[in-house]
């Protein structure tokens, strides 16, 4: 499953940030997850849970923080979100435009409890 090693690596990407902060408790994972990286939010959260059962991160929150997917016009220099997939420029109606976000995947951030 897809969603289980993308679960593995935010997993590392959150241990390795816990690590620069010793005696703290981790209580929520964030993650950036852009539209255009089609993952099952409810497949990753599950795979979180199960391979974090029985450890430290077993009640750590998994929060996921859906972004849009976001095109940019060469001719104006605006950026914008895409609906419906049309990519034309809003303001001057260009066909061309070039696609700058929706599809992250990171961790936004992690919420830690100082001990
Ligand atoms: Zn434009």
């Amino acid at each position: 499953m897809h969603e289980l090693g993308i679960a593995n690596s935010v997993l590392e990407a959150a241990r390795a940030e816990l690590g620069r902060h010793p005696g703290a408790t981790p209580v929520t994972v964030a993650l950036r997850v852009g539209e255009l990286a089609a993952l099952n939010p409810e497949a990753l959260s599950f795979s979180f849970r199960a391979i974090t059962a029985g450890t430290e991160w077993e009640n750590v929150a998994l929060e996921i923080q859906s972004t849009p997917r976001q095109h940019r016009c060469p001719a104006c220099r605006i950026t914008f979100r895409v609906i419906d997939s049309s990519f034309a420029c809003p303001r001057c109606g260009a066909p061309q435009t070039q696609c700058v976000g929706g599809d992250e995947l990171e961790l936004a951030y992690l919420e830690l409890e100082e001990s």
